[in-house]
This record gives C-alpha cells, structure tokens and sequence, in this order.
C-alpha cells in the first residue's frame, strides 16, 4: 500500500451496537452499510492500492441527517471519513486501515436545487455527480467549465473539497473560483449557512475557501452555489506534434492574443503517455500517425456563434498554426472535422489515469512550476529520477497551461509493486527538492490526502504549519473529520 512511514495517531472509539441503532434511526435501513462485502468500495481507493477499514459505512439523505450524524459522532468522539465519489488520487477518502469510526458518503444528496439562469448560477448538493451538473447547466444553455476525467464519477463537494483542477483551469480558474456560497456542517454537528449567491462580500474572513481545499478534515460541505458561464458555440479542438515543451509553453504565450483570449484548454503529453493510452484503452486512434515525441491538444473554445462570412475559431486556429509551423515549433497538426474526432483526442488526454493502472506498477507526482520553468523542470526531473533508477519508464503528461505536470513512470518491465516500493523515497524526494528548488509545489491539483502526509510536513514552513493546525484545532479540536489526511497534528 501506499502510506506515509509511520501512522498517524487518530481516534479509535469503536461503534457500539447503541450508537448503530442511533445511526440507523437517523439514516434508515437504507443509509448504513454495516457488512463487509457492502462496505469494501468505500473503504477502498480508486487506484486499489489502499484498503481501509470502518465500523459503518453511513449514507445520509440530507443535510439535517448529516447533521444528526455528525453531532452523534461528536458526542461519543467517533471519526469521520466524509466520502464523494471516491475518485481522488491522495487516498483522501479511504479510511486509515486503523479507523474504527464511520464512512460518510454523500451519494444520496444529490438534488439540484435551482437553476438561475439569468444570474448564472446553481445550487446543488454536495453528492451530484460532476457530469449530470456539467449537462444540466447544458440543458440551460450554460457551462459549468470544472471537466476532468472522473467526472462521470466524482462528486461536486469531493471536487470542492479537493479543490479540484482539470482542463479548463487555464481559463475559468480551479473548484474554488467557481464557487459563490457554501452550506458546511461542521465537526459538532452544527451547520453553516453560507449558501450566497453573491458575487460581492466583503464581511469579513472568507469562510467558504476555509473549507474548499480542506479534504474533508474541517467540516462536510452539503450544499454549494455555483458560478455558471454562457455555453461554449464555436469550439475547435487540435492536435499539434510539437518540437519539445518550450515549443509548447511558447505556443501557449501566442495563443492567447490569436484566438483572441478564447484558449480554453492546453494539455502537453509525451509520446510515450500517448502510446501507453493507446495501447490500453479500446477505441482510441492516434490522431497522427507519426512517432513525435510530445504532442499538444489546444483548444479554443467562444461562446459567439459562428457568423457568415467571418472567421470563426478553426479559421483562426488554422492560420495560428501556419504560423507556427513555419516558426519550427509544431512539427505536424490535425485540427478536429467532427464531433468524434474531437472526443478521440479527449479522449486519450482523460483516459490517462485509468491506462497508468491499467499498466501495472507506477509512480505519479502530481506538481506545479511557473509555466515558462516547465521545460526546465522536465529536463532535470527525467534526468534526477534516471539516475536513482535507469529503468524506469517515464510517461510525463500535463496542464501546461497551468504549469501542473502529471510527471509520471511505470516501474521497470518486470517489476513488481513492492520492489518499485523500495524505490519510491529516493524518487520523491529528489522531484519534490527540485519542484521546490524552483518555487513550485508538491500537490498542484490533487491534494495531499494519506499519500502525501509526510511531504506536506517536509515542505511546507513552520509557519504555515502552525496556521493550519491552529484552524483544524479550533473546528475540529477532537479531531474526528478525517484524521491523520493533509495534517499531522
Ligand atoms: P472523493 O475521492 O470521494 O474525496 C476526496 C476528498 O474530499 C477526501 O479527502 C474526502 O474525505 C473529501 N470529501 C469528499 N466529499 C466531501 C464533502 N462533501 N465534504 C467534505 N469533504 C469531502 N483531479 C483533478 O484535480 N484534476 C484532474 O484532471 C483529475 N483527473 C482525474 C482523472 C481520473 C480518471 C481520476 C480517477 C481522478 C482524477 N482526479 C483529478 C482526481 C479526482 O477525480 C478529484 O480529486 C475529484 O475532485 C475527487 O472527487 P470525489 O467526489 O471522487 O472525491
């Protein structure tokens, strides 16, 4: 498994056959999950790589159930493992194998609950799944511009309590800029209505961001207010071979004046990572059939229709790269003709993760630079870790246009989980100093969860330390919301 070096000390208080009738009073027969087999989903992450355990798992149908629960908990000093779609990638949502407490999954709130579509926004529950709310905005001709690969899975409060990023990030800003009111119940049972849909408000600390980022360790969100945008009209996807990554953070710098502020999305990939999708999911094509060692899917995205007679987004793109094929930096370049052809290209970029497992063993560092340090830290991150093991396969992939790498390898032909293990500290110790060495970050998107306990400790400075803790302790000073994910008390 893939767990910190020593484990963290959190509560323990087992559920007693008293506290489970309370909590199916509650929640109904319906909303506690109390044998094995029913409870091995949640306690399990979505790599399969951690296995957890829980007393319950406990699925609550609204916010006075959550409430209900957590005040239950409260009082007897029972953890909480609050739960979306358990698709994040930290092992944020599993339990610690140590956990005695409950599993709390918010899959049954899943109620929207208005639509403005005049004010651009929505309030939903925290358990919609991303893609029904993406499609529902839709349906009001409005676009909810969060889009990641787990999207048909992840949940809305999992995406805001991870802060989440993904594709658009370049444009609309991560989880938590697409966020006006929040409705959190906090770790006495208590809930706060900060479900606003105000754009301006300036009353004090902003206590909606407390929350966002915070993985589930400082309260359980159950409500938000988003921010919706005017539907995307003429979007145009491409799929340029490029030269090599500067050639890709210089395309990116002059993409943004000739679409004239409408890049939308920017994502860089390796031969290799485009080979490994390839190879493991079905019904993917190789847009072009050539062997160049990075590509680039851009696009460009307006919500002005298309108009007779004037240029629209493919007329500008193509003229674009003209330009940019005679400066040397693409190599080759497909724009999409159809529908089809653009989701094919999606669909190598969000099929990634569920290639990497589909491979075999690997090691992913989820980090961040500065977007024009990006070939630099390339350069030296393949070089650092192919030193400490030459055979490793690197598969490095990413939102270039946030300056977030997904710098990942498969361990050597043959290797196995637990010998890739023992390689793992060396590693992630060298990307991490040299992420660091440049001003970046270790988490970019994905947070910090189980996995990255130990290097959040390492990297970030007493003081901020000192801050975060003193907040977890004032909102949780039993420290029953998630212990022992983001923070070592
Ligand atoms: P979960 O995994 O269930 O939970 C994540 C964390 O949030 C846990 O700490 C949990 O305790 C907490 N939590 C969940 N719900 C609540 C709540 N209501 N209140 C308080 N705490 C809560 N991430 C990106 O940022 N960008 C990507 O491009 C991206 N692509 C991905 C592609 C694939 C194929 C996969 C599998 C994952 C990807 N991820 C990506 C990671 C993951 O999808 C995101 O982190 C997502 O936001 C998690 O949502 P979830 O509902 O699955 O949350």
């Amino acid at each position: 498994a893939s767990v910190p070096s020593s484990i963290p000390t959190i509560p323990t208080v087992p559920l007693t056959a008293e506290m489970r009738d309370s909590l199916r009073a509650i929640v109904g027969e319906k909303g506690l999950i109390e044998d094995e087999h029913g409870k091995q989903p949640f306690v399990t992450d979505w790599r399969g790589l951690t296995v957890g355990r829980a007393g319950a798992v406990v699925r609550p149908a609204s916010t006075e159930e959550v409430s209900d629960v957590v005040r239950l908990c409260h009082e007897h000093g029972i953890a909480i493992v609050p739960q979306g779609g358990n698709t994040g990638l930290m092992a944020g949502a599993t339990p610690w194998p140590s956990h005695t407490g409950i599993v709390l999954s918010l899959g049954r709130m899943n109620r929207v609950l208005g639509v403005d579509a005049v004010g651009y926004t929505m309030t939903v529950e925290a358990g919609c799944v991303l893609q029904t709310l993406q499609e529902i905005a839709a349906d009001h001709d409005r676009f909810l511009p969060l889009s990641l690969g787990a999207q048909g899975s992840c949940m809305i409060g999992g995406n805001l309590s991870t802060n989440a990023g993904g594709v658009q990030v370049l444009r609309y800003g991560n989880a938590r800029n697409l966020v006006l009111g929040l409705e959190v119940v906090l770790a006495n049972g208590e809930v706060w209505d900060g479900l606003r849909a105000l754009k301006k408000d300036n009353t004090g600390y902003d206590l909606k961001h407390l929350f966002m980022g915070a993985e589930g360790t400082l309260g359980i969100i159950t409500k938000a207010v988003l921010k919706l945008w005017p539907a995307p009209k003429d979007v145009c996807t491409a799929w340029l071979a490029i030269r090599d990554p500067q050639a890709a953070v210089e395309i990116l710098s002059e993409a943004h004046a000739a679409s004239e502020d409408n890049v939308g999305s920017c994502e860089i990939l390796s031969r290799a990572a485009v080979d490994l999708v390839l190879r493991h999911i079905p019904g993917t094509q190789d847009p072009i059939k050539a062997d160049m060692p990075w590509y680039l899917l851009l696009e460009w995205a307006s919500s002005r229709p298309r108009q007779d007679g004037a240029d629209g987004m493919s007329e500008k793109m193509e003229q674009f790269l003209e330009g940019q094929l005679e400066a040397g930096r693409v190599l080759d370049a497909v724009i999409a003709q159809t529908v089809s052809q653009s989701r094919n290209m999606w669909r190598i970029r969000e099929s990634m993760a569920e290639a990497h497992r589909a491979e075999g063993p690997g090691l992913s560092f989820d980090v961040s630079v500065a977007i024009s340090k990006i070939p630099e830290f390339i350069d030296k991150g393949l070089k650092a870790v192919l030193d400490i093991l030459p055979t490793i396969r690197p598969y490095p992939l990413g939102h270039i246009g946030d300056g977030n790498l997904h710098f990942s390898f498969m361990g050597p032909k043959g290797m196995d989980q637990q010998t890739l293990t023992q390689y793992k500290a060396a590693i992630t110790r060298a990307v991490n100093d040299l992420v660091t060495s440049m001003g970046g970050s270790i988490s970019a998107e994905h947070g910090i969860g189980m996995d990255k306990l130990d290097e959040l400790s390492h990297y970030r400075s007493k003081t901020e330390l000192d801050i975060m803790r003193t907040i977890k302790r004032a909102l949780d000073p039993q420290n029953i919301m998630n212990p022992g994910k983001v923070l070592r008390l």
